[in-house]
């Protein structure tokens, strides 16, 4: 495709999206459409949304009704009927309003005063039976208008280059539409008909090429499958387990069985262990390491940050101690001389367990009898990374571990390259965390809960989205830190994010433990590692701009003593898709639910363009709802996978997938 010039308002809609070319702005699908149609109001029920078109009656009414609030009164009428039209904030003048010209509404009916409080209008030059408009996840400072004159500007140019992915044969067999159309017809609908053609199209090209991903996955490890079996000696388990402070869950005892079934046998393992944080996923951990290592093997354990390497590593030696066994770390900011220790170690054979970051698979890392490996936080490690790890031995058995655990029943489906062993139930109760969903984005509402808190003598983490301000509308840490310094003249407040070099950081955590700080305002660095007990309150600005997933794990550094949590979600964004999302995780602290929700909705967190933890894999897809398409999918990606050569393009392009999407998390 030859090189288009764009104009610099579309340069800076491309840079704020986070697009790389006009391809990207094609598949950046709308979230809802505004559906114009003209109804009938007298078969309209109160509070009902409807759409209404008619002439300006007469010159419309603008006034203002409080300090930032306007109100403008349409009066539009057609053949059948009558009815007052009012928008809050949408314009500024009116002059294009002119009596006689044609207007379609939509908005929010009451039926009692016969009025419609409007969210959207179209001027027209003659009425129209229907019109799908689409409305796009859009920061706040680039207009509806200018984005979808955008996006047929990028159709446009792209149509030529947009083939097929799927093999002509399937769309045959299932009477697709072609991708041209169906890129077209998902942004500009001409009817309800043809977008529901786009959506048939783009939900199986979607779980095809998703299913595809993983049996190809799978099948690039089957070529390393095969290993000898591992004898493991019983009794350094049993006595281990005799000496535990506590009595193993039955969850925990099953994925124990099926780790030690798969070191055992002659395939090797490829496995998942999932469970919420706190489901005790750690102890499972250890008894695979034991058992890998009363077979004579040495074992790895990665996790993707130095601090949560560190925390593993203290953990495990304490549950290690007085068993002999030679424990090491490895991590990137230890001496040269320390490291180049552990690497001879590893080497002659004389360390049976090394915990580390990603640094343990790096070249020049050799292990004498390496036998098993486990990686913490498993979506932050790519394929290449795991067959690196698997070519560090010659019998090595993986297992990943996750703290965003999804439902048992989905699970088989979604991780197709591995097995799968899941913790539901808690050690202990579960904790209590009472989160609230507020539809604005200050404080003012919950100033009087904070303040009775803070008097308690405890601690509150401040989260917001980003460090500096930005062109979006997000709240950013440095200004949240002055509000806050206004509002709270009593308390000592620290501010904390990623910039701040890790002595400073340490710093200002130990105050905040030791109390001399009562209030840490931060970016989302507090997700891991951070272990405060009186620190039980959390407040989330700009709540819409994180995953699921991601404010579950953040309110997980609450409520860790048993005692009761709050965590308060601020957002204003106008949108119901946020405010379905945000109510739903204010209902439940189940981290399965959850990522439940999250997979099966559609992921409005990637809509948003968030990088976050744990997200749906599906942008248009819904497990749910598209459970029937996904079982087809699965179907004809075996065969395609099958017959590589008659599904060249296709397989071709899902290796540059998996080949393009490995990176590193450092
Ligand atoms: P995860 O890694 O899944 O977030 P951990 O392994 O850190 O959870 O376990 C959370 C806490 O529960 C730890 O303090 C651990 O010692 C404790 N724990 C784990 N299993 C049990 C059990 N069966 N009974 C009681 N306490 C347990
Ligand atoms: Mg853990």
């Amino acid at each position: 495709m030859e090189k288009i010039k764009l104009t610099p308002k579309r340069k800076e809609i491309m840079e704020l999206l986070n697009f790389n070319n006009l391809f990207d702005v094609v598949r950046y699908y709308p979230y809802r459409y505004d559906y114009y149609h003209n109804e009938k109001l007298s078969m309209a029920k109160h509070e009902q949304r409807v759409s209404f078109a008619g002439i300006i009656a007469k010159k419309p009414l603008i006034e203002r009704i409080s300090h930032n609030r306007i109100k403008t009164t349409v009066i539009l009428k057609n053949e059948f009927q009558e009815c007052q039209v009012i928008f809050f904030n949408k314009f500024k003048t009116t002059n294009f309003l002119i009596e006689g010209k044609q207007m379609i509404v939509i908005g929010k009916y009451n039926a009692f005063i016969n009025q419609i409080s409007a969210s959207s209008f179209m001027m027209l030059d003659k009425p129209i039976e229907q019109k799908f408009v689409p409305v796009y996840s859009l920061p706040t400072d680039i207009k509806d208008q200018t984005y979808r004159s955008f996006v047929s500007f990028a159709i446009k140019q792209t149509l030529d280059y947009l083939d097929d992915l799927i093999p002509s044969d399937l769309i045959l067999k299932y009477r697709l539409i072609s991708l041209k159309e169906a890129i077209q017809a998902i942004h500009f609908p001409t009817d309800s008909e043809s977008l529901r053609q786009a959506n048939r199209y783009l939900k199986y090209e979607e779980l095809l090429t998703f299913c595809l991903i993983g049996l190809t996955k799978r099948k690039m490890f089957e070529k390393y499958s095969a290993k000898s079996p591992k004898v493991i000696d019983p009794t350094i388990l049993k006595d281990f387990t005799s000496k535990l402070p506590f009595s193993l869950t039955e969850d925990q005892k099953e994925a124990i069985r099926e780790i030690i079934s798969d070191i055992k046998s002659n395939v090797s393992m490829s496995r998942l262990l999932q469970g919420d944080v706190g489901s005790g996923k750690t102890i499972v951990a250890i008894f695979a390491m034991l058992a890998n290592y009363s077979a004579s093997y040495q074992g790895a354990i990665m996790a993707p940050t130095d601090i949560l390497a560190k925390q593993h590593y203290q953990t495990i030696s304490s549950y290690l101690e007085g068993l002999n066994i030679n424990l090491a770390l490895l991590v990137s900011s230890m001496k040269e001389k320390e490291k180049r220790e552990v690497l001879e170690g590893l080497k002659n054979g004389s360390i049976d367990i090394v915990v580390g970051t990603h640094a343990i698979i790096q070249e020049g890392v050799c292990f004498a009898k390496l036998g098993l490996a486990i990686i913490d936080e498993q979506h932050r490690f790519g394929v290449k990374q795991r067959l690196e790890l698997k070519a560090k031995g010659s019998n090595v058995d993986i297992l990943y571990m996750s703290a965003t655990p999804i439902p048992r029943t989905l699970a088989s489906t979604v991780y197709m390259d591995m097995d799968v062993s899941t913790i539901e139930t808690y050690p202990y109760k579960e904790r209590i965390i009472e989160t609230k969903y507020l539809e604005t984005n200050s404080i003012k509402q919950i100033k009087k809960q904070i303040l009775d808190y803070l008097k308690t003598n405890q601690k509150i983490y401040v989260v917001c989205p980003s460090i500096e301000k930005s062109t979006l509308d997000i709240s950013n840490v440095k200004d949240i830190y002055h509000k806050w310094q206004n509002e709270f003249k009593d308390y000592n407040i620290a501010l904390l994010h990623g910039k701040l070099d890790s002595e400073e950081k340490e710093k200002i955590m130990q105050d905040f433990a030791s109390g001399n700080i009562q209030i840490v305002i931060s970016t989302t660095v507090i997700e891991v590692g951070i272990n405060i007990l009186d620190a039980n309150m959390m407040i989330i600005y700009n709540a819409e701009r994180f995953g699921l997933a991601q404010i579950h794990q953040l309110r997980g550094r609450i409520a860790r003593d048993g005692k009761k949590g709050y965590c308060y979600l601020l957002s204003n964004a106008d949108n119901s898709e946020v405010f379905d999302r945000l109510s739903f995780i204010a209902s439940t602290n189940n981290g399965f639910k959850i990522s439940e929700y999250d997979l099966v909705h559609r992921g409005a967190g990637d809509m948003l363009g968030l990088a976050q933890s744990g997200k749906s894999p599906f942008i248009i897809s819904s497990l749910l709802e598209d459970y029937n398409i996904l079982k087809e999918a699965r179907k004809d990606a075996t065969m395609i996978i099958n017959n590589y050569d008659k599904y060249q393009k296709i397989n071709n392009h899902i290796f540059m997938i998996i080949h393009n999407n490995e990176k590193y998390v450092e």
